[in-house]
């Protein structure tokens, strides 16, 4: 389980901007998780709300959103984007290669948060 340590490490992200913005009660916070990682959204919600309790982020809504995975071509050097359905079968959109590596897909971003 690896959900923890990000867990925190969002809430920390959330805490600093609640401070700077003078938000008193965070509602809803926007993540962006890459499509190849394997961290559960129900374990990031029950962790956050454990470890929210007593912040302005108290009850707030963790509102998941899958990416998509970044792609880097070989023989072009052209980045493209793929679901991870597509992720055996994904081709260059420029050259038609598959030999495209994966330089995106496992980082998680705070996207935005809904305050008052
Ligand atoms: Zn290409």
């Amino acid at each position: 389980m690896h959900e923890l340590p990000v867990t925190k490490s969002i809430l920390g992200i959330v805490l600093r901007h609640a401070e700077v913005q003078g938000v008193k009660k965070v509602h809803a916070i926007d993540l962006s998780i890459g499509a190849l990682s394997d961290l559960e959204a129900e374990w990031l919600q029950s962790y956050f709300d454990h470890l929210s309790k007593g912040t302005p982020a108290e009850g707030a809504e963790l509102r998941v959103h899958r990416s998509q995975l970044t792609f880097l071509c070989e023989p072009c050097s052209k980045e493209f984007t793929a679901t991870r359905e597509e992720l055996e079968t994904a081709a260059c959109p420029l050259c038609g290669s598959r030999d495209g590596s994966i330089v995106g897909g496992t980082a998680y971003t705070v996207e935005s948060m809904e305050a008052e």
